[in-house]
């Protein structure tokens, strides 16, 4: 059984620091994976703030167009091809009904049986307003949109990425628990290279922030729970259905690793430079 999986970033670089690994195994699986962003991420070029700040001018065009340039040169590293960068404007993000509009012609296109988003309660405005946007879209999607060429779809699944947005007392006081990890130990190093992609963000080959944050946010305390490297984290929306409990193969495996054999794979630095 293939699936479509539809996975939203609220920037262009957020659906694959948190969830590229896991497209990367899709496509890997023969699945259809598609990544939208609905904002060019102008406001948080990092590179482009720097330069605004200390000459008072940047060509905010070139700016957008390296963003989108990174986005598909990074989901390429991962098999990803269909790459939806909507552009809009990221300075205030709300929810607005022509971007909701947007991810919904995008969700009836694609058809997604999973659609991949970031936690509600994520405080960065970019971030939380994209799943409200998401879920709006989903709505609409959902019925009849008589100006639009696509017949009702319903995703059967959404999960939310379980990493923090920011460390503060909000987050903090709703905590995003994972229901579903996904073991991305094969699969670190395409994501290690899409990341090096956004160099507008201060990564690059030159540059150890990738393998920090790999490290710190895929290597978490949620893969060290489970026992492998690399891991990436999720909340699953809704229940499903199951006709005996589930439990995962590798659940059963891991218990018959030796102590010594479960630390000495779990502690593989695989992003160690040679
Ligand atoms: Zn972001």
């Amino acid at each position: 059984m293939t699936i479509s999986i539809l996975n939203i970033g609220g920037h262009p670089k957020d659906a694959i620091m948190y969830a590229g690994g896991t497209m990367a195994k899709h496509i890997i699986n023969g699945d259809r994976v598609c990544t939208l962003t609905p904002t060019h991420g102008l406001s948080h070029h990092g590179r482009g703030i720097d330069e605004y700040k200390n000459t008072g001018k940047a060509d905010l065009g070139v700016l957008i167009e390296e963003r989108k340039q990174e986005l598909f040169e990074a989901a390429a590293e991962l098999g990803v091809t269909d790459v939806r960068f909507l552009g809009y404007d990221d300075e205030i993000v709300l929810p607005k009904e022509e971007i909701i509009k947007d991810i919904a012609d995008v969700i009836g296109e694609v058809r997604p049986d999973i659609i991949i988003t970031h936690w509600p309660e994520d405080t960065v405005a970019a971030h939380g307003n994209a799943t409200k946007m998401t879920f709006l879209a989903m709505e609409a999607a959902s019925g009849i949109r008589s100006d639009r060429p696509y017949a009702p779809h319903s995703p059967k699944q959404v999960f939310f990425h379980a990493t923090q947005g920011r460390t503060n007392l909000v987050e903090n006081a709703r905590p995003s628990n994972p229901t579903t990890v996904i073991d991305i130990t094969d699969v670190i190093h395409k994501k290690a290279n899409a990341m090096n992609k956004f160099v507008s963000q201060f990564y690059g080959g030159d540059s150890p922030l990738q393998r920090k944050l790999s490290e710190a946010v895929d290597g978490s305390q949620q893969a060290i729970h489970m026992k492998v490297p690399y891991a990436e984290s999720f909340i699953a929306f809704n229940p499903e259905l199951y006709q005996l409990l589930p439990l995962s193969e590798y659940g059963l495996e891991i218990a018959k690793k030796s102590e010594p054999e479960g630390y000495e794979y779990l502690t593989q630095m695989l992003l160690d430079p040679d």
